[in-house]
Parts: structure tokens; C-alpha cells; sequence
């Protein structure tokens, strides 16, 4: 059975991508939240509705293989499953504790960035000004998440993303200063780091005494991070490592005084003796000598922000500063990355605020052909998708970070989500915001093209959207193949496997004969959302049968299926998107809050309209013979133009 095999092979590619298939732990535990059940939410219903005989030996296999089941929605969906329970209720994770001592913080960080920094100063210097620095080391906001008696403001990562989303509001170049130093430079110390490194290190960056910097990307390797040449090599008295090598773009390259920096070093296998190189993490100070550091670089954007290259010559590294298991630097690297993206997707949904804001007072403002432009269909249509955006960024963002803090451990498909999205969409919100503006929003002085300036990076790093869609769909193809390949082994024993073949056979005849899995959010989604409800069901219902007659086609050769991954992924976020507003706009109709009925319409509007795209793109990857033309002739197209060296066809004057 080749779908038996299809799993692992899956795996190594996504390992290749750079994206692994890591479980990321939780940075904070904390305990599920007792009275946070809602009403409209029957406890943690899975809303799967086929039921079977319990009694039954084959039911008892099914509901262990159940328990031992992911409880990401995403990993679900790829299987034609609402997996609720990370996903409804919307999660809230702080007590009450909590949110006092955010309420007291975010008064404060407000007041800063509207009072003390300046942006546009900032952006014109090319660093960010030192007062600003000075404040933010101040105010705690270099060790937001460091516990608080290594000198931290000990935050979880829902309390992290509140304060982010204010960075992300009014400066991005000061966000990406805070976040290359916590979200990447000291994450692996906290994730990773003994006790004693964590003692050494974490005071003094929590209080912004020493700066830190993330050591990835190389000129020869940025998306195959799995490439890189960077070496360290251990001495024959095994007391340090000598680190040669050189890596680029690195955020606070030039400032940093503790780098987390990723080198190969010869493993030897246990087992084999075999000597091979693999990835190993390293604490480096600049002090241990060695280490140096390029110009900053001239860039598009986030001029604020330090981008440097940074050089190890012969830098001896104390083999006490490897952080995490020699050999097993690549998944430190995959679970930073991966803990880290929520943050981003926060920021960006402050970003979509401030911009919002913007705009709605230019169209409120501004009168032409003797009206007011908010009172124009087109700008209304802007206005109203951009606020779906931000919505839809926000909640995803708020979803992973209490997923996270709940101790959830699956939810690497969902961050990846959170960062496509909220780069894409605040990219689109500003972008029209300049458009609403016209000629003023392409002016400097009301500060939004330095934001589209600024939003063009994040879709490039901590993996590049290209990378992540592939991830997305990827990760989840592997969950789904795992359950083919169970499928695979149940024909070989169809006695022993009886509920499994009849279970799957029931569901495939079932979607062939276009009567529907029998799923619904009815039991997790308030009432009035019924209609939106119904749209997710048949969207997940029509993108998991499109999964499964692509892995049964492409097997393990949907690795290079790229045109086809896309297309998954892209539906894949539509529907997390989806399912993020359900239960956000249900948490809030059912509390009675006073925007509710308004996001019932930022909800619905977006299910209409995600579910059929979803409903198009997997028609057409169905069964669309047009479809296959189109990914040919893309094929075709591109390979002209590079064996052309441009554009193929000559001006229609023919000169
Ligand atoms: C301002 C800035 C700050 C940065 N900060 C840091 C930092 O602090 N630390 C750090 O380590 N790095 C940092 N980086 C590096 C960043 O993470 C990389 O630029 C990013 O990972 C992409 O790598 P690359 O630029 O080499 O692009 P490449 O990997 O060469 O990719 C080029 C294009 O090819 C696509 N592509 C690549 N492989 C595939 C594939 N298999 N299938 C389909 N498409 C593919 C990509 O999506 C992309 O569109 C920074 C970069 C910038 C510009």
C-alpha cells in the first residue's frame, strides 16, 4: 500500500522546508478555564454526529484511536472533522488577576508610543531613538515574557499579544527591535535553556542590559534552513565548540550582545558509529571575541529596526552554551519560529486598527461631487472588508495565543495560519487605506506609506508565506495520509478492521452521493449564526473530500504537487478563518455584548464569501479539466521565461 508510506515521506519534506513537524509546547501553563463555558457551547462537543454502538469492541478501538487524536481543528479539517475543542468556546484564558495587571499595563505602553516615540523619526534616522529605547527598557518591555523573578514582566502569551498589538499600532520597526530580541533572539533560552543558562542570561535581556538576535538565515540558505554551513566543531577536551561561519539579515544584528546562533556539528549515531552533521543551537555572547558585525543594511522598510550581518571567526563557545540536545538545533529553531507567530498576527491586527482609523476619518472627512466619500459604495465596500480583515486577524491571533496558554500542544498549522493572514491582510487594509486617502495616502506626512513600507517583510520572514502555505497544507495532508495509511492496513485485515472500513467506506459514499457527513456546528455556535455554520460544514465537507481524492491520486508525490498544495492551503485558511469568527461572534451574541450584532455581520459577510471561494477552488481541483491546462500552461509559461532570461513575446510594434 503506497499510502501506508505516504506519511513519513510527507514528513521529510516538510523537515526539508524548514518547517518541521514539531509539537510546540507551551510557554505558560495555565489551567483550563472553569467558568469560561459559554451557554451556546454544550461543554467541549465534538460535533462529529456519527455515532456508533459504544457497547461495541469496534466502537472501543474507534474512541481510543479518538483520544489519541490531535485536537486541532486544522489537523481535523484536513480530515473531513470538526474537532471543536480547541475552537469552541472562544477561548478566554485570563483570570481575573491577569486581567488587572494587563488593564495597568496597556494604559501605560498606549501612553508611550502616542507620547514619547516617534515613528516617522525613527524611520528617518533608520534606528530607533534612544529615548524610545531607553522608555521601552523601562517600562519591562525587553522581558515581557521572562518569569518574573529572573526579572521578567512574566506575561503569558495572550497578555504578550495585547501589549504586541499596541507596538504593532504605532511602529513597526520598534516592533521588529522587540520581537527579534524576545519572540526569536532569548525564545530558545526560555523554551530550551537549563536552569543555569536561563539564571546567566535572562535578567539582563528581560531588563534590556544585553540585546539578543536569532542566528538563522545565511547567504546560501534562508527557506532551506536545513542548508546551512555555518559549522561548529567540538574540541577534543569536549569543553567548548569553535564556531566559523557567517549569517545574514539578522534583526538586531548590530546591536545584539547574546545571539542564538544555529551551526552544523558532527553527530555520531549510538547505534551505527556513523559520524553526520546535524544542526546544533548555541547561546553566543559578543564578548567570547570572534563575533562581528556588518553595516546595517539599507532597506524598504522597518528602517527603525537593525538588519546586519553578523560573523563568527573561530569563536570558542562553551559546550554549556548549547541549548537543547546537541544534533537537535533544528527543532529548537522549528519550535521558536512556530511559538512565536501568534505574536505577529497580533501586532498586525494593531496595525489594522491604527489604519482603519485612519482611513474611516478620511472618508468621513473628505467631501467630493458634493458628498461625503464614506457615503460612495466602493469606499464602503473597502471600509467593510477591511474590517473584516482586521476581525478575522485579531481573533485568530487571540485564538492561538489562549490555545497556547491553555497548554494546547497542537496548533503548529494554526500559528502558520495566523501569520499568513494577518501579514496578507494588513497588507491589503493598507493598501486600500492609501487608496481611500488618494493622493494624501501616498503623501509621507500622514505616515501610511511608511507603514506599506514597513508590512512588506512579514510576508517574506520567520518563513515565507510560499513556505508556510506549503507547510500548511502539507502537515495536514501527512495527519490525513496517517489515517489512509490506517486504511491501507484495515484492507489488509478487513475482520479486525470492520468499524474503521465500514466507517470510511459510509463517509465516502456518503460525500459521493452528495448527502453530506452529517456534521454541524449547531451544538458550539449561537443560534444566529446558523446560516454560517451550515456554509463552514459544507465548505470543510467539500475541501476534505478534495484531500482525499488528492492523496489517493498524488500519494506520497503530493509533495510536489505544489499547484495543488497552494490551492489546499488557501481553502485551509479560509476555513480556520471561517471557524475563528463562528465562535468569536458566537462568544459574543451569547454574552450580549454591544458590538455583537455587528460581528454577526463582520461573520457572516466573511462566511459567504470564504465559502465560496472554498466551494470554486475545490470544484475546479475536482474536477475541472481546464484546471490541469492551467497548471500546465503556468508550468510551460515560466520555464519559457527563464530560458528567455525575461519576458518572451517582443513589443506589439515589433521593435
Ligand atoms: C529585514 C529582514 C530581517 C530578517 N531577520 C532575520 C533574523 O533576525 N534572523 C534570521 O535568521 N533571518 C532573518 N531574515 C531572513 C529571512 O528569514 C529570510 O529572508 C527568509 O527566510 C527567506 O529566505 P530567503 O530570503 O533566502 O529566500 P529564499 O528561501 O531564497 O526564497 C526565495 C523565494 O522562493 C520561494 N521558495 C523557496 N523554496 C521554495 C520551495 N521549496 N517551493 C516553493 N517556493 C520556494 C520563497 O517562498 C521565496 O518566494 C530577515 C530578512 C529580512 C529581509
Amino acid at each position: 500500500m503506497q499510502a501506508a508510506r505516504m506519511a513519513p515521506s510527507v514528513g521529510r519534506q516538510l523537515q526539508r522546508l524548514g518547517v518541521g513537524s514539531s509539537r510546540p509546547r507551551a510557554l505558560v501553563w495555565q489551567p483550563p478555564p472553569g467558568p469560561a463555558r459559554r451557554p451556546y457551547a454544550s461543554g467541549a462537543a465534538q460535533a462529529v454526529l456519527e455515532k456508533s454502538n459504544s457497547s461495541s469492541p469496534e466502537a472501543s478501538t474507534r474512541e481510543k484511536q479518538a483520544k489519541a487524536e490531535s485536537k486541532s481543528f486544522a489537523v481535523g479539517m484536513f480530515k473531513g472533522q470538526l474537532t471543536t475543542d480547541q475552537v469552541f468556546p472562544y477561548p478566554s484564558v485570563l483570570n481575573e488577576e491577569q486581567t488587572q495587571f494587563l488593564k495597568e499595563l496597556v494604559g501605560p505602553v498606549s501612553r508611550f508610543f502616542e507620547e514619547v516615540n516617534d515613528p516617522a523619526k525613527n524611520d528617518m534616522m533608520e534606528k530607533v531613538e534612544e529615548t524610545t529605547m531607553q522608555g521601552l527598557k523601562e517600562l519591562g518591555a525587553f522581558g515581557l515574557q521572562v518569569p518574573s523573578e529572573l526579572g521578567g514582566v512574566g506575561l503569558c502569551n495572550t497578555q504578550y499579544a495585547r501589549l504586541v498589538e499596541i507596538v504593532g499600532t504605532h511602529d513597526l520597526g520598534v516592533g521588529i527591535t522587540l520581537g527579534a530580541h524576545q519572540s526569536i533572539g532569548f525564545k530558545g533560552i526560555l523554551l530550551f535553556g537549563t536552569k543555569a543558562q536561563k539564571e546567566k542570561y535572562l535578567p539582563k535581556l528581560a531588563s534590556g542590559e544585553t540585546i539578543a538576535a536569532f542566528c538563522l538565515t545565511e547567504p546560501s540558505s534562508g527557506s532551506d534552513a536545513a542548508s546551512i554551513r555555518t559549522s561548529a566543531v567540538p574540541s577534543p577536551c569536549g569543553k567548548y565548540y569553535t564556531l566559523n561561519g557567517s549569517k545574514i539579515w539578522i534583526s538586531n544584528g548590530g546591536l545584539a550582545d547574546v545571539f542564538t546562533v544555529f551551526a552544523k556539528t558532527p553527530v555520531t549515531d549510538a547505534a551505527t558509529g556513523a559520524v553526520k552533521e546535524k544542526i546544533t543551537a548555541f547561546v553566543v555572547e559578543r564578548s567570547f571575541g570572534g563575533v562581528t558585525h556588518g553595516p546595517p543594511e539599507k532597506k524598504m522598510g522597518i528602517k527603525a529596526s537593525n538588519t546586519a550581518e553578523v560573523y563568527f571567526d573561530g569563536v570558542r563557545v562553551p559546550s554549556e552554551n548549547v541549548l537543547g540536545k546537541v544534533g537537535g538545533g533544528f527543532k529548537v529553531a522549528m519550535h521558536i519560529l512556530n511559538n512565536g507567530r501568534f505574536g505577529m498576527a497580533a501586532a498586525l491586527a494593531g496595525t489594522m486598527r491604527g489604519i482603519i482609523a485612519k482611513a474611516v476619518d478620511h472618508a468621513a472627512n473628505r467631501t467630493q461631487f458634493g458628498e461625503k466619500i464614506h457615503n460612495f459604495g466602493l469606499i464602503q465596500e473597502k471600509l467593510a472588508r477591511m474590517a473584516m480583515l482586521q476581525y478575522v486577524t485579531e481573533s485568530m491571533a487571540y485564538m492561538v495565543s489562549a490555545n497556547m496558554d491553555q497548554g494546547a500542544t497542537d496548533f503548529q498549522i494554526e500559528a502558520a495560519i495566523s501569520k499568513i493572514f494577518g501579514s496578507e491582510a494588513a497588507w491589503k487594509v493598507t493598501d486600500e487605506c492609501i487608496q481611500i486617502m488618494g493622493g494624501m495616502g501616498f503623501m509621507k506626512e500622514p505616515g501610511v506609506e511608511r507603514v506599506l513600507r514597513d508590512l512588506r517583510i512579514f510576508r517574506i520572514f520567520e518563513g515565507t508565506n510560499d513556505i508556510l502555505r506549503l507547510f500548511v497544507a502539507l502537515q495536514g495532508c501527512m495527519d490525513k495520509g496517517k489515517e489512509l495509511s490506517g486504511l491501507g492496513s484495515a484492507l489488509k485485515n478487513p475482520f479486525g478492521n470492520a468499524g474503521l472500513l465500514l466507517g470510511e467506506a459510509g463517509k465516502q459514499l456518503r460525500r459521493r452521493a452528495g448527502l453530506g457527513s452529517g456534521l454541524s456546528l449547531s451544538a458550539v455556535i449561537h443560534q444566529e449564526l446558523n446560516r454560517s455554520g451550515e456554509l463552514t460544514v459544507k465548505a470543510l465537507e467539500q475541501f476534505a473530500a478534495v484531500v482525499e481524492a488528492k492523496l489517493i491520486k498524488h500519494k506520497k508525490g503530493i509533495v510536489n504537487e505544489q499547484f495543488v498544495l497552494q490551492r489546499l492551503a488557501d481553502s485551509a485558511i479560509d476555513l480556520y478563518a471561517m471557524v475563528v469568527v463562528l465562535s468569536r461572534a458566537s462568544r459574543s451574541l451569547s454574552e450580549g455584548h454591544p458590538t455583537a450584532q455587528h460581528e454577526k455581520m463582520l461573520c457572516d459577510s466573511w462566511c459567504i464569501e470564504a465559502a465560496a471561494r472554498v466551494r470554486e477552488n475545490m470544484a475546479a481541483l475536482q474536477s475541472d479539466p481546464q484546471q490541469q491546462e492551467l497548471f500546465r500552461n503556468f508550468k510551460s509559461i515560466s520555464t519559457a521565461l527563464v530560458e528567455r532570461g525575461g519576458m518572451v513575446t517582443s513589443n506589439p510594434l515589433g521593435f
